[in-house]
């Protein structure tokens, strides 16, 4: 079957340097347009780690397959939490977005939102979320790669209630308070993105542990996905189940860390077009057939199958 060994090919070493070349671009686009050198380096980085780890998550054996988008995960993860963030002093959470927009400044977290999470899905889809999140970084690390129990039906509402509460309270310090000088040295974003990033981990990692599941955070709390999930849809990248190749064995399903009916989207000739999923690759990895692939066309389909209660 060759699943035990490296499955290095023209394709795979193809797809990689393409996704670095996107990267490449913006990076020159971004130095042309800005003089700025950082930029060559920074996207020239992420775009070397993503290919490195797609390289490595298409042509190691089956089995250790997975390894490639840890490596890239933590390589572009903790670079942007620890270098970006912390050393740069780049607030990259979603109020660092709202008072970037308000200040009209179309560099750090703005650059970072439009990129990763606004325009970015309509060709990666949710990939970000597997492959560079640092959150998802250290929750990956909990034993429940594969979820327990069923969705909880409504839950993930919260996720909407946080956003528009970030929203609220950048909102009021900016308008009401007329604090305009919230941003004004890089040390009050240094504060925000440490303060944020201790509460998510704290709550992802209680969220964990409460329903034995890696992902909860991602599912029911976290602000990220109301923005991801509007472009993600039009994703030129999804999973794509091959039916002739199918035997309906259903590990894909099973072990699907975001709960998503892959099956019903193929009996339904569709591609997985679930704007919950992140692009893992997991369903690739469990199957047995290798009827499971990432494929890239222009399509639309506006079909949530989740496994849910
Ligand atoms: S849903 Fe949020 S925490 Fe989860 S991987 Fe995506 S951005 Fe990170
Ligand atoms: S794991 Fe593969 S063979 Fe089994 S149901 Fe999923 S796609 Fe079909
Ligand atoms: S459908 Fe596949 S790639 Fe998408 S979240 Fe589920 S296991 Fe991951």
């Amino acid at each position: 079957m060759g699943q035990d060994k490296w499955a290095v090919s023209f394709k795979t070493i193809i797809s990689s340097l393409l996704f670095a070349f996107v990267f490449y671009a913006v990076a020159l686009w971004r130095y042309l347009a800005t003089g700025y050198i950082f930029y060559l380096f920074n996207f020239g980085y992420i775009g070397t780690a993503l290919a490195i780890g797609l390289f490595l998550n298409t042509s190691l054996p089956k089995k250790y397959r997975s390894w490639g988008r840890r490596i890239a995960q933590i390589l572009v993860g903790s670079y942007l939490l620890i270098y970006v963030g912390f050393i740069l002093g780049e607030n990259l959470q979603l109020e660092g977005f709202f008072i970037y927009l308000l200040m009209g400044v179309f560099q750090g977290a703005t650059l970072h939102f439009f990129i990763a999470k606004i325009i970015g899905p309509v060709l990666f889809n949710r990939g970000w979320c597997s492959w560079a999140c640092w959150t998802a970084m250290v929750l990956d690390v909990l034993p429940w790669k594969k979820p327990v129990h069923k969705r909880v039906r409504y839950l993930g509402l919260i996720r909407y209630v946080h956003f528009f509460v970030s929203f609220a309270v950048v909102f009021y310090i900016w308008f009401i308070l007329e604090n305009r000088t919230i941003y004004a040295d890089k040390l009050m974003e240094v504060y925000w993105l440490a303060v944020g990033s201790v509460l998510y981990y704290a709550v992802g990692l209680f969220f964990g542990f409460i329903f034995k599941d890696n992902r909860a955070f991602c599912k029911y709390i976290c602000p990220v996905p109301v923005l991801q999930k509007i472009t993600s849809r039009y994703a030129v990248m999804k999973i794509e189940i091959n039916k002739e190749k199918c035997i309906d064995c259903g590990l894909c399903e099973k072990n699907c860390p975001m709960n998503i009916k892959l099956l019903e989207y193929k009996n339904a000739n569709k591609r997985i077009c679930s704007t919950e999923c992140i692009l893992c690759t997991t369903c690739i990895e469990v199957c047995p057939k290798s009827a499971v692939s990432i494929t890239n066309k222009i399509d639309f389909c506006n079909t949530e199958y989740l496994d849910i209660f």
